[in-house]
């Protein structure tokens, strides 16, 4: 019998996992008892989902446990609550008030043009399902360890109830990249594919074989024995790759002829760092401190906290911290921001900064103080022209002032810009006082290509592989050779082994990755001959 056809979508979570199909929805709706009378009332089902929730937080940390913490507080919150008693006292039955309230809420939270609270809806997705069972009386169905999860889309709280050491995978129809369970699914190195539009719920059986390639964004369903095979040779191989990693994970990066390179790492927020060693790497080569004001703007003292933790993590190595990147496909809550048709080409990164001289001069204020600690460069977004780059210059001395006079303590960083608009990577020169460039191949390589970053219908114009960008990106370091200006990547090019030898070649000594491509970014240096290059 020939087998299916590849299934194609976008990798949320790099890795390869075999196992039996699970349908999540299916399982769900298999295991209802009476979709219509409450078991229990609505104070005792709130109560009960919060204790699950709770015992849950046991067993995570960090920002998975803010997930948690999020879901408990939209629990307890009135305005969640409050419609469902009032439908429920008008003669809706509870399961009914509450299930359109939540919709409702859902709703509302998907259509909201702040990618913050699309991303939220999941969560109260995750918390309309968990008090929906309690109040049907239903237990939660087991997924068989090992699996691959197939849902249209799959809650943080769902993915963190799981067991993941028995491997397994996740797939869902809808999801982005960007969303909370991508993330989770990242960090626990679980694979995971999202959008993958020609999965209808059940489409095959549960416990049909499936092979998830998520490195190359492909699901095989009811495989022949050929495919079996040779995917078990590429896990016998990444098995074997990834026990080699672990060996040389704390020693430095270098080519095979000898040429060293520096590794950094990405981090979004300090909590990530938790589990990781500073031995393992060069330093932190990107923060994206947008993360800090995803709950609304940040005080001048909490940043401080935040910047201060990750240098004393870093303990002396270089940690740059890039000023807030908000705009474009990261809209942030509390942040006034124009309605813009083409939000990618407006106000964002630093040209909202400028705009919100307020907000920028408290976070300059912050990196100032935290300065004091440790090896800190400043980094600003987005920079088209001198003139910004003069802008932020000013503020952050005007900033260095004011706290010399206040008599508060505070060092003053280097402060260097991305590059990422295609004006400054084709005219280094006009930046003379840039003390270093950091190129964010994210964002130049949607300029460069005009392909959106989050449009999954172009994603294969989107490529970091187009000689124009490698061009770009020789160009400027040759340029960097010239003027003594440091030159780094802290885009996702940087840990794609199928780019890390044009990098090198094109004279890029300096790469930022996220923390779980290091290992893979260190052996693919150390897998590169730049004589042959
Ligand atoms: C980039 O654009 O490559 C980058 C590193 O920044 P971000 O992905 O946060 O836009
Ligand atoms: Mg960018």
């Amino acid at each position: 019998m020939p087998s299916q056809p590849e299934l194609k979508g976008i990798s949320a979570a790099p890795g390869l996992a075999q196992g039996g199909a699970f349908w999540v929805e299916a399982a769900a709706i298999v295991n209802s008892v009476d979709s219509l009378k409450a078991k229990i009332d609505l104070p005792e089902a709130l109560a009960l989902a919060s204790s699950q929730l709770v015992e849950l937080m046991d067993r995570v940390e960090g920002e998975d446990a803010d997930i948690l913490e999020f879901q408990l507080a939209m629990l307890e919150d009135e305005t969640l609550n409050d419609p469902v008693r009032k439908a429920f006292e008008a003669g809706t039955t509870l399961i009914e008030a509450w299930q359109q309230a939540l919709n409702k809420h859902v709703t509302d939270y998907e259509q909201s043009e702040d990618e913050y609270f699309q991303a939220r809806a999941s969560d109260l997705r995750d918390i309309r399902d968990r008090v929906l069972r309690i109040l049907r009386g239903e237990t939660e169905v087991e997924i068989p360890e090992g699996a691959i999860l197939l849902a249209t889309d799959l809650t943080p709280s769902r993915f963190l109830g799981l067991n993941w050491n028995k491997g397994g995978g996740v797939v869902l129809q809808g999801g982005s990249p960007s969303s909370h369970v991508a993330m989770l699914a990242r960090s626990r190195g679980v694979p995971m594919l999202v959008g993958i539009e020609n999965l209808s719920l059940g489409a095959f059986p549960d416990q049909t074989r499936l092979l998830l390639d998520a490195d190359r964004g492909v699901l095989q369903v009811d495989p022949s024995a050929e495919q079996i095979q040779d995917f078990e040779h590429k896990l016998r191989i990444a098995t074997e790759e990834a026990e080699q990693i672990a060996l040389i994970s704390d020693q430095p990066a270098q080519t095979a002829n000898g040429t060293a390179v520096q590794v950094l790492i990405n981090v979004a927020l300090p909590e990530e760092l938790a589990k990781f060693n500073s031995v393992h790497c060069d330093g932190i080569g990107l923060m994206r401190s947008e993360f800090l004001f995803h709950h609304g703007l940040p005080s001048e003292e909490s940043q401080y906290r935040s910047y201060r933790k990750l240098l004393e993590w870093a303990g002396g190595k270089p940690v740059t911290i890039r000023t807030l990147d908000a705009g474009g496909d990261k809209p942030l809550p509390g942040l006034e921001q124009p309605t813009e048709s083409n939000p990618f080409l407006g106000l964002r990164g630093l040209r909202l900064s400028l705009r919100q001289p307020e907000v920028f001069r408290t976070q300059l204020r912050a990196l100032c103080r935290a300065a004091v600690h440790g090896n800190l460069k400043v980094m600003v977004p987005m920079v088209t022209v001198p003139d910004e780059l003069h802008s932020a210059q000013e503020l952050l001395g005007g900033v260095c002032a004011e706290l010399a006079t206040e008599g508060t303590e505070f060092c003053k960083p280097v402060l260097g810009m991305m590059i990422e608009v295609p004006a400054a990577a084709l005219a280094p020169e006009l930046f003379t006082d840039a003390a270093f460039f950091s190129i964010g191949s994210n964002d130049l390589v949607q300029y460069l290509t005009a392909s959106a970053r989050d449009l999954h219908h172009v994603a294969d114009l989107a490529d970091p592989g187009h000689p124009a960008v490698l061009r770009v990106i020789k160009e400027l370091a040759e340029h960097c050779d010239r003027s003594g200006q440091e030159l780094s990547l802290c885009g996702d090019m940087g840990s794609d082994p199928n780019f890390i030898a044009q990098l090198l070649g094109a004279g890029l000594r300096n790469l930022s990755v996220a923390p779980a491509r290091l290992g893979k970014t260190k052996w693919t240096i150390r897998e590169t001959n730049l004589e042959g290059v």
